[in-house]
């Protein structure tokens, strides 16, 4: 395909006639810009509102001031059953079973509650394996795990360096890590796709590894779900969490997600347990003793937030709709567009860290700036003030995220144009 790219808008606007997603974009809510739609780029930290939504919160709100708590029963929507709503498609998009899905909390939270079945450390084996340079909450949540637990992350935290001249990790450093390391690491725990690079990560390769290793395997989707396609329940990994605000636009702090591979769906792991969590037949008894309900369901504390799930279930349906592999399909042709201008228009000004195999990343690309920090912030404010919207890490990268659900090769095009015209005023 990239033989056929050009940098025109003739070109741009041919291609984004002809792609057979196009419609889904009128299902946005694009953020103006000086009286035109912006290019909007940062789907990877806050995903745009389906005009959907607010019908849908507006039902829930109606439900809530006509009915009250009847509305968990007599609701348009019944409260009482109202995360499993969500569950059909969210297991869709991860490549999952539906029991082993459910939308509960938020990344953070879910990744402690994980933590407490699924990292239990011996004194043989303590250690947890991550990747150097995650997000800061993946850092802090299992240090703090492995602290509660009365070890040392001085020792028991095994950080992995990325090897490859662009930061990104090689399944070569991981194997080597594991041979070194893996008779005392009680839990593998990476991304799905790496915030700040876009690499994404063989999760059924690691998870091999890692089990024939004897560790545990958890991930954390939060830049992979809605993004690429994910096969969880094949991939055999032993749980992931996620949250739903970034490619999933569930909305600013949407309810998150967790998965619990099938074969733990029973299992008498140790939890903390609350009252949504125990069997649903027989949870209105209120009995002292909690029986989980099996699966993932089996880790929720509370009764859903119907108020956050609403979004959430809004955007799950567009998904559906969509399907995770011609929204792939399209999302490997917006980034491979936005690669090749890059590449052929821009090399003088940026450089894509991002690794350049697709299967190696989704729909972002994180781009240096060429000429250090004050150059690469220039350029930033540059583009902010001209409706062009990433968003930007130090010390000098700015990410760039098309999503295929309302991206178009307009909105790539729009993006090279700025960077034109900012290096042609800034030399
Ligand atoms: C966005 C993100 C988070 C955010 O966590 P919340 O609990 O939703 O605030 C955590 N980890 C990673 C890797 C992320 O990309």
């Amino acid at each position: 395909m990239s033989s056929s790219y050009q940098a025109t808008a003739a070109w741009a606007q041919a291609a984004d006639a002809a792609d057979p997603l196009r419609a889904f974009r009128d299902e946005f809510l694009i953020p103006p810009h000086a009286g035109r739609d912006s290019a909007y780029f940062c789907g990877n930290s806050l995903g745009l509102q389906p005009r959907a939504v607010r019908a849908a919160l507006a039902a829930e709100l109606d439900d809530w001031a006509q009915l009250a708590v009847e509305a968990h029963f007599k609701g348009r929507s019944p409260w009482m059953h109202y995360h499993e709503y969500v569950r059909d498609h969210l297991a869709e998009v991860v490549g999952a079973l539906p029991s082993e899905v459910v939308a509960m909390n938020s990344l953070g939270v879910n990744l402690h509650l994980m933590m407490v079945s699924f990292y239990r450390p011996t004194p043989a084996r303590p250690a947890i394996l991550m990747e150097a340079g995650a997000f800061p909450t993946d850092r802090y949540a299992l240090e703090s795990q492995i602290r509660f637990h009365g070890f040392d992350p001085a020792t028991a935290l095994v950080e992995l360096e990325a090897d490859e001249p662009n930061g990104t990790l090689s399944m070569a450093a991981i194997e080597r890590v594991l041979a070194e390391h893996g008779s005392r690491i009680a839990l593998v725990l990476l991304p799905g796709v790496q915030y700040r690079s876009g690499q994404a990560f063989d999760l059924k390769a690691i998870t091999e590894l890692g089990h024939r290793h004897g560790c545990i395997v958890g991930f954390d989707l939060a830049h992979a779900v809605g993004n690429l396609p994910i096969q969880l329940h094949d991939s055999g990994a032993d749980f992931a969490i996620w949250c739903s605000y970034k490619y999933l636009n569930a909305g600013p702090g949407a309810v998150g997600g967790a998965f619990v591979h099938a074969r733990h769906a029973r299992a008498t792991l140790p939890r903390l347990a609350g009252w949504w969590g125990h069997d649903k037949a027989t949870r209105f008894q209120m009995g002292p003793e909690f029986v989980p309900t099996p699966g993932a369901d089996g880790w929720q504390l509370s009764n859903p937030p119907i108020l956050a799930l609403a979004p959430l279930r809004v955007s799950l349906e567009i998904f559906h709709r969509a399907g995770m592999a011609r929204l792939r399909e399209k999302s490997e042709q917006l980034t491979g567009y936005l690669e090749w201008l890059v590449h052929t228009q821009l090399a003088d000004v940026l450089e894509v860290l991002t690794p350049a195999d697709p299967a190696r990343r989704g729909a972002q690309l994180s781009i240096r700036v060429r000429g250090g920090r004050e150059r690469g912030r220039a350029l930033f404010d540059y583009l902010t003030e001209h409706g062009v919207v990433g968003d930007w890490r130090e010390p000098d990268v700015i990410r760039i995220s098309p999503a295929p659900l309302y991206n178009r090769h307009a909105d790539c095009l729009a993006f090279a144009q700025a960077v034109q015209a900012w290096r042609d005023a800034n030399g």
